[in-house]
């Protein structure tokens, strides 16, 4: 028999298997999961009865074109159905843009940190990543700027940013964005866009009518709680929009995701008022956090970081001892998704007993 193995590309020795946030438990059998930024109220009654519905058309494909759920999110959020493409989670958009850019003389640009898909589905195009440090945990957008080259084909800009929960404003978005080539495109990952407070804070869907080199991404994973559903969408101009549809995987999402989305937008005043709750609560975790003694940068997304350096991980371990499951990152920091008031109790719990050398 050969030795032999079957080959693959070289780029996947550089990834780590994915991670996802993981379930633990207490001794007493306890468990909050705080570890995927997911929403901490399960589905709608009147988006279960839809999911059930569709449940029932399963022998079918679905739309491809996700027609009705491209119209919805037209009517929702006022611009043209060519300006929207959706796919399998906004990760899956992410890659489908990637997709359409990448190749080996092509660049990608991203601050670090920040969302754990960008390295690997760059990568996985192709492309060439090019990452620039967060400075005070927020994108330096000048150094973004100054790190631009004739081969930077894509920029993402993670609004709030993922894991930090760090915003950039209008004003110095602005002035980055007149900084980049009309050919380069700025992606903006609106993932945590519901639950943003800061009125300096720009909308992505202002930002891009009059720039066609940038894009906007959201998600149904996070404030309309479809995160187990898989769907996500863009939005940019045309020849944008069309690029991200070709790279698609055909029926990339399926018709329960569709019938969903379309249900959580007709729900979308019940689901914010769910993220009013979690806003509430955000304001009180770091309030407290910050009372006992830990610095917290300030947060406009469903999340909080600590940044623990070589503690990282033993955060995590002892969280996990007491049913609370966090994301740590290597040796740099915790990211804390805001839960119901019970789990962020226990977390609190957790945050105030550990000793403290930050
Ligand atoms: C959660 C998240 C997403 C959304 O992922 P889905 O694939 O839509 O579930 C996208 N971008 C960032 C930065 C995120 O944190």
């Amino acid at each position: 028999m050969s030795q032999e193995s079957p080959r693959f590309r070289a780029v996947l020795e550089n990834f780590a298997p994915y991670q996802p946030g993981r379930r633990v438990a207490a001794p007493d059998g306890r468990s909050h999961k705080l570890s995927s930024n997911e929403s901490p109220f399960g589905p709608l009654p009147s988006v279960a009865q839809v999911i059930a519905q569709a449940a029932l058309d399963v022998n079918r494909y679905p739309d491809n074109g996700a027609t009705a759920l491209t119209d919805a999110i037209a009517q929702r959020f006022r611009v043209p159905p060519e300006h929207i493409a959706v796919g399998c989670g906004s990760v899956g958009v992410t890659q489908q843009l990637l997709e359409a850019v990448g190749e080996p003389d092509a660049e990608v640009l991203y601050a670090w940190r920040s969302f754990e898909a960008y390295p690997t589905l760059a990568g996985l195009s192709s492309a060439v990543a090019v990452t620039v440090p967060l400075r005070d945990e927020t994108h330096d957008l000048p150094a973004m700027a100054d790190a631009i080259t004739r081969r930077t084909r894509l920029i993402f800009v993670c609004n709030p940013n993922n894991p930090t929960g760090t915003v950039v404003h209008a004003d110095e978005l602005e002035e980055f964005l007149d900084r980049v080539p009309a050919d380069t495109l700025v992606v903006l990952d609106e993932a945590y866009a519901e639950y943003v407070r800061d009125p300096q804070v720009p909308g992505g869907m202002a930002v891009y009518r009059d720039r066609p080199n940038v894009a906007v991404l959201r998600t149904f994973s996070k404030a309309y709680g479809l995160a187990g559903l898989r769907v996500g969408f863009m939005v940019a101009h045309p020849p944008v929009a069309a690029a991200v549809r070709k790279t698609m995987l055909p029926f990339a999402v399926n018709a329960i995701a569709q019938a969903a989305a379309i249900a959580s937008l007709a729900a979308e005043p019940e689901l914010l008022e769910r993220v009013d709750a979690v806003v509430k609560e955000r304001s009180r975790v770091r309030d407290e956090l910050l009372a006992q003694g830990w610095s917290v940068p300030p947060t406009e997304a469903n999340f909080v970081w600590l940044r623990l350096g070589e503690d990282t991980q033993d955060f995590a371990a002892v969280s996990a001892r007491a049913g609370v499951a966090v994301r740590p990152f290597g040796a740099e920091g915790a990211r804390i998704s805001i839960g119901d008031h019970d789990a962020n109790d226990e977390f609190l719990a957790v945050a105030r007993a550990y000793p403290r050398r930050h």
